[in-house]
């Protein structure tokens, strides 16, 4: 028996009875699996476990499985159906145009279906996410809980002992969210355009110099921006643990916000969430979400779209490499953008392998610490031999997966996201004038 054959059996373990929670759409896509292997070559956990399933090939053997009734759902294959990143680099290679992402989504909604999800998440999901004000308390309490804990120096980061963390730094949380401190627009005299600003949990709560930086450079080039006070998570933790009905929720407020403003554009400053608000979002609304998705940019791809040749920008003497989040390189394919606006900030340097995963996200970093270790490892490797001073990145979640692995190893280059570069640069410039 091989591995594959193996790993097959110890899950093809004969059970009946799932729900199986599947639409046509999702049985075609299985079908469309030639079984080539070819997402072998480029996943990012398969690559570190070798196992069978752990890949797109695998989980859809699985899928196959469950339509057949030949299995149900059992922890070992809900394990398999958490292991994947939801990164979509294999969606990318796929020489079947499998759209893997319907699977996996279905996948995980069965696994919701059937095995329930954790008490601690299903009550953030569905109680705290959809409430901004129950929210806000919760990360304000915290952030009072969290300057009382043990505390180091390594850059930016504090130690949280929290059991779910294991021995992680994460960043300290802003005493003021960002939401809060753009309750009002600054007005801009006849604005060449007005955008609304999408801020995502991590800026808001967390890197809020991120959103200062959004919106003061986007000011600087005489574009008015709103951040409507009343958006909610994109949803992204929710779908990650095939919580449907509250992804949906968050969806739909999130789109009443946003259709009620009048804007040419949103901008987000965060991978994932971009990819939430532009992309599954069309799965989750439906077809009518089609005109706002069109409208939805990243934040460096809105300014090399609509600005190009950034005005009165001298480039910083610092050397800085950038690297490639997933959701925006294999879902969105933006990889020219942000470098276009490093280039004309910065002295900007190529990393090896800018486009190897850095190991973040979601409940695949929380439950599988040790492989996301491996691949921080390997990204801090990257950034070292680059010589760069600064890694910039478009996405909150690299960043603090970044700035752990930099800090483990007492590294004096500074993570950050690409737009505080751009801040960085245009105040300089205007400081020598
Ligand atoms: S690359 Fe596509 S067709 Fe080939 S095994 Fe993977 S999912 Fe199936
Ligand atoms: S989405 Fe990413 S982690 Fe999941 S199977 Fe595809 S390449 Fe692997």
């Amino acid at each position: 028996m091989t591995t594959y054959e193996r790993q097959k059996f110890e899950v093809f373990s004969g059970l009946k009875g799932s729900r199986l929670l599947m639409s046509d759409d999702w049985k075609e896509e299985v079908s469309k699996c030639s079984k080539c292997g070819k997402c072998h070559t480029v996943c990012p956990v398969f690559l570190e476990t070798h196992d069978e399933s752990s890949v797109a090939r695998g989980r859809i053997s699985l899928a196959e499985a469950l339509l057949d009734q030949q299995i149900v759902y059992t922890e070992k294959l809900r394990d398999y159906v958490y292991s994947c990143k939801k990164c979509m680099r294999c969606r990318k290679v796929c020489p079947s145009d499998v759209d893997y992402e319907k699977i996996i989504s279905a996948l995980l909604h069965g696994v919701a279906e059937n095995m329930g999800i954790p008490l601690l998440p299903k009550i953030i999901f569905r109680y705290i996410l959809p409430r901004r004000i129950l929210f806000d308390i919760l990360l304000k309490v915290s952030s009072r809980v969290q300057r009382f804990m043990p505390m180091k120096k390594r850059g930016q980061m504090r130690h949280l002992p929290l059991l779910f963390m294991g021995k992680r730094w994460i960043p300290t949380l802003a005493r003021k969210s960002a939401l809060q401190k753009f309750r009002k627009t600054k007005k801009i005299k006849n604005p060449r355009m007005r955008v609304g600003f999408f801020t995502g949990c991590l800026i808001n709560y967390i890197y809020v110099d991120v959103a200062e930086a959004v919106v003061e450079v986007l000011n600087r080039m005489n574009i008015e921006v709103v951040v409507p006070q009343r958006q909610l998570c994109c949803g992204t933790p929710s779908s990650t643990m095939g919580d449907v009905k509250s992804t949906k929720r968050l969806a739909e407020e999130n789109r009443k916000v946003f259709e009620s403003l009048e804007l040419d554009a949103i901008v987000s400053a965060c991978a994932t969430c971009t990819k939430a608000i532009k992309n599954d979002y069309l799965r989750i609304l439906g077809p009518s979400w089609k005109q706002m998705s069109d409208k939805i940019y990243d934040i460096s791809e809105f300014i090399d779209t609509f600005i190009g040749d950034i005005p009165g920008v001298k480039p910083l003497e610092e050397k800085v490499t950038y690297h490639d989040p997933c959701h925006l390189l294999w879902v969105r394919n933006i990889s020219e953008e942000p470098r276009s606006v490093l280039k004309k900030s910065s002295r900007f340097v190529e990393m090896d392998m800018a486009d190897a995963c850095c190991g973040g996200g979601g409940i695949f970093t929380i439950i599988h610490y040790d492989l996301t270790l491996k691949m921080l490892e390997r990204k801090v490797n990257s950034i070292e031999k680059s010589g760069a001073a600064t890694v910039a990145t478009n996405c909150p979640g690299c960043v603090m997966q970044i700035a752990d692995g930099l800090a483990s190893r007492n590294s004096t280059i500074k993570t950050t996201h690409s737009i505080k570069i751009l801040q960085e640069a245009l105040r300089k410039s205007e400081a020598r004038t």
